[in-house]
């Protein structure tokens, strides 16, 4: 399968020509096709280097609308690093459309974040606690977002971000589609699942 074939936009398929990947990985070629087309939620069992920040990337850009600046896409990490790593990728995959990517994490100025958030930002990147912390002062509204990627869900309920993840999502519409990512499947991560999630599909690579 190649690149071409899944659907995506041609501004996504320049960028991905720039960043000299020639085929999708297996996780790409599974998830790329159903976000695209479908409004439905899923749960993919991926490890961290089989391609999953490409697999709902792609998707949630082509998904976003350029002409509107309010929140969209909400991505949850479980630290720091992985949170600047999804937004690098993010604006590399976004480098040919009029996209604003935030991150939000702790251990930097909260009130800087919050100002480029009220730049307006699409797609917010952000780690469970400070995303919460920002929820509580009022500097982020996600209750318009229409994605929410929850990525290394297992990492995340590992660290102890259950309460904050449960509390941040019920502060996001029902209707939204919930695209979760996790390497295990623990049963936490089952519990996340059949609570916020509704009759997901299964991808498993
Ligand atoms: P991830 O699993 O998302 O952390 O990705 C692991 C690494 O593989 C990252 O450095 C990506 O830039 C790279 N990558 C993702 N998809 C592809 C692909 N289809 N072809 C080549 N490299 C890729």
């Amino acid at each position: 399968t190649k690149f071409e074939e899944l659907g995506l936009q041609d501004s996504l398929l320049r960028a991905i020509q720039d960043m000299g990947f020639e085929t999708p990985s297996e996780v790409q070629e599974k998830a790329i096709p159903i976000l695209l087309n479908e409004e439905t939620d899923i749960v993919a069992l991926a490890q961290t280097g089989t391609g999953k920040t490409a697999a709902f990337g792609f998707p949630l850009i082509q998904k976003i609308n350029a002409d509107s600046r309010t929140t969209q896409g909400l991505i949850l990490s479980p630290t720091r690093e992985l949170c600047l790593q999804i937004t690098n990728e993010l604006k590399n995959y976004s480098k040919y459309e009029n996209i604003n990517v935030v991150a939000i994490y702790g251990g930097a100025s909260i009130t800087d974040q919050a100002r480029q958030v009220k730049k307006g930002a699409q797609i917010v990147v952000a780690t469970p606690g400070r995303m919460q912390d920002m929820i509580n002062r009022r500097m982020v509204d996600i209750s318009k977002i229409e994605y929410c990627v929850l990525d290394e869900a297992d990492e995340m309920l590992n660290m102890g971000f259950y309460e904050d993840i449960t509390s941040i999502l019920s502060h996001t519409p029902d209707d939204k589609s919930t695209w979760l990512f996790s390497a295990t499947m623990p049963r936490e991560v089952a519990t996340i699942a059949k609570k916020f999630m509704h009759t997901p599909q299964e991808i498993t690579v």
